[in-house]
């Protein structure tokens, strides 16, 4: 029997269940999942059979059953009472079994937390079988105790008693412990020196309600913290991390406290309570007792609740929301390791609340987003922990094992073989070493775990990309490139489970083109293999190339050259963030082509807009500018759309947004409401996206469009280009467990290499 059937209470369970029908045998773990025997009368087997699958405990997945019929083992114990046993686990051979993601705190964990008589009362470690740490502690298969960063703490009579009773809600719960045989929390102060404060938790709680910065080690690594609602503690956060204006994530202590910070749907409380326990994007309530720096300039605000005891015990002492960053300095990976917490956050942080489970593989928090009026399920920002290394189904086998390396921001990686991949957690931008590194050790920690020898690599077309350097340094594998915005069109055909062949719009910021030049706003015809551009947004320079994308005035300026300006004014809204003769400047560089390589970056086009609307010229981090964009729009009255011609030429179809920008320019200078400019402006967008997808839908003969890319990850933007399509009778796929953006090319490549490699 094979799926997710170690760590869940799978053994348990059949233990329970072959009790019930009075059956024989045993039941043990090995490398490929759960091996099983049962001997008894032939109605009682086949009752067990049935019952099996459908009756498993909530947190396994039973992917096949194989059985067959084996020789009596001779009746019956003397006793006559038939015996069924837990075995050993089995080890040798190909591991196969598939690791769990890490669990939110269950129900009876918690309740055993709150009671004073019990011995695991206000113990921060407590889990069992329905939950606790998964992934970030495994450290090899089968799923025991000894292969995991547990394996230094010897369990004491009692907690080994739970672990060996088959009736035990503990029984082979393997990070079982209690306080007087398992990990303990420590308060450190900045110098990493023990502070002696008694209690750390409730030290380090009354340090927070004061307005301390706390470094936490948590499930999948260290998170920044401080109280939420005060502004002194808010902002030296964000000027020790270096954090100039992205959102901060919160985390509540229960569904009571985020529903006083933001508007939720039914959907969302869903989200907000799941197991999984992601950050959840939604709209900030007005009076929301959170501080201006917590996120300045958005709607929004990002909760999560509290996920592991030490959260829900901390945030219960300290009475109140707590900022939960990860615990980096601005774009590094987070720190996980005690000793790398030690170098880079003790600094940042007054005082750092550890302790001595060590963590094996960084999660960072999962991030989803409501697609509200869409559809049900949400967007996925960020998939990784509470999520990986849950496999997801390929509808093309793969006929020999692949490894795809992912793009170079947000990047994954993913591992396949046969029908499913295991799309990794998330790795950050592997601009750095650091990244790299881990990037490197989380690929062998997969291949080891999923056994999984790669004998082909997957990488993007950008030869400068370290994930395609590193696909190209792999020794004894065949190497295939995929095209980047191919891969994003891949992968939402293929966690639907359909092969193509689609349209897709493919719409983000940057990726390398099969000739060569920058695209990013793309309308391709294919399926899982291939596919050919049949569109694209109108190419304009990028004045001084990477710098365009930090600095947005850089594109308005060259949209605004394009759309006939030979030296078009500087906008007065641009007027105090660029000087004069800088403007001059990139407008003779958009003229000349000189450092300005041409893109269809549909990204970099939000850009030019928003800066045109004076909302930002200049950003620090990626996409900045086009979500703030989307904030503006609000709650505005729908505006009429800008012109945004559809044309043709002999490349395919042209989405020329010149008429577009010039407009946005004329409304923006002459003191038009932001919100009703950029209302217009997503408008005009989602109207020659649906009008240019139908056009080639029905040349090409098909009924079925991807919409994919980061820039899809605009709610205003899908649910207008979802309605238009739909009112032409088109069926629309969305990504939905992975995301639109990057995170989720790793996971294309493999379908694609796979479809590719069974042609
Ligand atoms: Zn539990
Ligand atoms: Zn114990």
């Amino acid at each position: 029997m094979t799926g997710t059937v170690q760590g869940v209470g799978f053994r348990p369970y059949v233990y329970r269940l072959a009790g019930e029908l009075g059956l024989a045998g045993y039941v043990l773990n090995d490398d490929r999942g759960v091996l099983l025997e049962a001997e008894g009368a032939a109605a009682a087997v086949d009752s067990f059979l049935e019952r099996l699958g459908p009756e498993a405990p909530p947190l396994a997945t039973v992917e096949q059953v194989s059985s067959e019929e084996v020789a009596p083992s001779g009746g019956p114990p003397d006793d006559g009472a038939p015996s069924f046993q837990i075995a050993a686990s089995r080890r040798g051979g190909q591991p196969l079994a598939l690791v769990s993601p890490d669990i939110a705190t269950c129900a009876a964990c918690l309740s055993e937390m709150a009671d004073p008589a019990d011995r695991r009362y206000r113990y921060p470690f407590t889990n069992c079988t329905d939950c606790g740490p998964r992934f970030t502690i495994v450290r090899g298969v089968p799923y025991d105790r000894p292969l995991t960063t547990m394996s230094g703490f010897e369990m004491c009579a009692l907690c080994r008693a739970e672990y060996e009773d088959p009736a035990d809600r503990r029984f082979h719960a393997q990070p079982n412990a209690c306080p007087s045989c398992g990990p303990v929390l420590m308060l450190l102060g900045s110098g990493g020196e023990p502070v002696a404060s008694g209690d750390p938790l409730a030290a380090a709680a009354r340090a927070l309600r004061e307005g301390a910065l706390l470094a936490i080690k948590g499930l999948g690594g260290y998170h920044l913290a401080c109280h939420a609602g005060d502004e002194g503690a808010t902002s030296a956060l964000r000027s020790r991390k270096h954090r100039e204006d992205k959102p901060f994530a919160l985390m509540a202590a229960d569904l009571a406290v985020a529903r006083e910070l933001v508007e939720l749907t039914a959907e969302e409380e869903r989200l907000l309570v799941g197991r999984e326990r992601p950050i959840v994007i939604a709209r900030r309530r007005p009076g929301a007792p959170v501080s201006d720096s917590v996120a300045p300039g958005s709607p929004d605000l990002g909760v999560m609740l509290a996920y592991t005891p030490l959260h829900h015990l901390l945030l219960a002492e300290a009475a109140t929301t707590l900022v939960m960053t990860s615990g980096n300095v601005s774009d590094e990976p987070i720190a996980y390791h005690d000793r790398d917490a030690a170098d880079r956050l003790a600094p940042i942080a007054d005082l750092v609340l550890t302790h001595d489970r060590p963590i094996h593989v960084r999660a960072d928090d999962s991030v989803v987003r409501s697609l509200g009026a869409v559809r049900e399920a949400p967007l996925m920002l960020r998939r990784s922990r509470g999520y990986a290394p849950a496999s997801i189904a390929l509808p093309v086998e793969a006929p020999r094992a692949v490894l795809a390396c992912g793009a170079e921001l947000k990047s994954t990686f993913c591992l396949a073989r046969g029908a499913r991949a295991w799309v990794s957690h998330h790795i950050g931008d592997l601009k750095n070493y650091e990244t790299l590194r881990s990037f490197e050790e989380g690929v062998a920690h997969f291949e080891r775990l999923f056994a999984v020898a790669p004998e082909v690599v997957v990488h993007d077309l950008h030869p400068d990309y370290l994930s395609t350097r590193y696909a190209l340094a792999r020794e004894d594998v065949e190497a295939i490139g995929v095209q980047h915005h191919h891969a994003h069109l891949a992968a939402c055909l293929a966690e639907h489970g359909e092969t193509g062949p689609a349209v897709g719009a493919i719409y983000d910021g940057t990726g390398y083109g099969e000739d060569g030049t920058v695209w990013g706003g793309e309308l391709l015809f294919g399926d899982l293999a291939s596919f050919e551009r049949a569109g694209s947004v109108m190419a304009v320079p990028m004045p001084g190339g990477e710098r365009a994308v930090l600095e947005p005035w850089r594109m308005a300026c060259s949209w605004l050259v394009a759309a006939g300006g030979d030296l078009p004014p500087l906008p007065q809204l641009l007027a105090d963030s660029v000087a004069p003769e800088r403007w001059e400047q990139v407008a003779a560089l958009a003229r000349s082509g000189f450092a300005s390589p041409p893109t269809s970056s549909m990204g970099r086009l939000f850009d030019a807009v928003s800066a045109l609307c004076g909302l930002r010229a200049t950003v620090t981090y990626e996409g900045q500018a086009a979500i703030e964009l989307e904030a503006a729009a609000g709650t505005a009255p729908e505006g009429e759309p800008y012109p945004l011609a559809v044309g043709e030429d002999p490349s395919g179809l042209v989405l020329d947004a010149r008429e577009t920008v010039a407009a946005v320019a004329r409304d923006a200078a002459g003191g038009v409401p932001t919100a009703l400019v950029s209302a217009r402006f997503h408008a005009a967008v989602a109207v020659a996206t649906a009008e240019a997808c139908a056009r080639i839908a029905e040349a090409r003969g098909t009924g079925l469009v991807v919409l994919s890319g980061g820039v899809f990850n605009n709610r205003l933007l899908v649910e207008r280009v979802a309605a238009l399509l739909g009112e032409r009778g088109l069926r629309v796929l969305l990504p939905e467990l992975l995301p639109a953006g990057d995170g989720g090319i790793s996971y294309g490549q493999a379908a694609a290499a796979a479809a590719r490699l069974s042609a």
